[in-house]
């Protein structure tokens, strides 16, 4: 399976992308988590990025779709992956179309982790990483809602989005996620018997 998995700031999307990719054995790609490592390591991406990310904002485009290319050819991804935290935006999402094109590999779903503004708020408020500080929250809030919502409305029209309610607990948001994903499975196979 290949996933797409879209969520704000602090609706739980690492926890239940951690689940996620140990049920299903898919390789996990976190580009948050991949750009915290470069920037630590003080790689080239690290260096360029770093600005952007202390300062709440998405990396440039170019930056993070090479990242992705470069990392979604690597052998693992070829048993399936989870995308976490990319595409972030509506030219991400065309390049990543353009990318699973190219290779034949199109995505099997887009699960959104939909948590109401105010219980959000409430979360990151409790969480306190380096970039969590309260002007800092605001901003990643505000260009999940002006760059990453627009692409909901992206791949619902391509028939992919799902979903899950992510104001219930984590085993409930999990069951929510699973029967999704379960159901992929059995019409894919139904599929692969005509
Ligand atoms: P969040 O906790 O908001 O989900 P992540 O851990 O996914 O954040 O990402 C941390 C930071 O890394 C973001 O605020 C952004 O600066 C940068 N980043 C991660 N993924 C992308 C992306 N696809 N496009 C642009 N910037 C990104």
């Amino acid at each position: 399976m290949r996933i797409v998995f879209i969520g704000p700031p602090g609706a739980g999307k690492g926890t239940q992308a951690e689940r996620l990719v140990a049920r299903y054995q898919l390789a996990h790609l976190s580009t948050g988590e991949m750009l915290r490592v470069a920037c630590e390591a003080k790689t080239a991406v690290g260096i360029k990025a770093d600005k952007y990310m202390n300062g709440g904002q998405l990396v440039p485009d170019e930056l993070i779709i090479e990242v992705i290319r470069e990392r979604l050819g690597q052998p693992d991804c070829k048993i399936g992956y989870l995308l976490d935290g990319f595409p972030r935006t509506i030219a991400q999402g065309e390049a990543l179309d353009s990318m699973l094109d190219e290779w034949h590999s199109p995505l099997s779903v887009v699960l959104e982790l939909h948590v109401p503004e105010e219980e959000l708020l409430k979360r990151l408020a409790a969480r306190g990483r380096e970039d969590d500080r309260p002007e800092v929250i605001r901003l990643r809030l505000e260009s999940y809602r002006s760059q990453t919502e627009p692409l909901l409305e992206y791949y619902d029209a391509k028939g992919l989005l799902r979903r899950l309610d992510g104001s219930g607990t984590v085993d409930d948001v999990f069951s929510q996620a699973r029967a999704v994903l379960d159901s992929l499975v059995t019409s894919g196979s139904n599929r692969s018997h005509r």
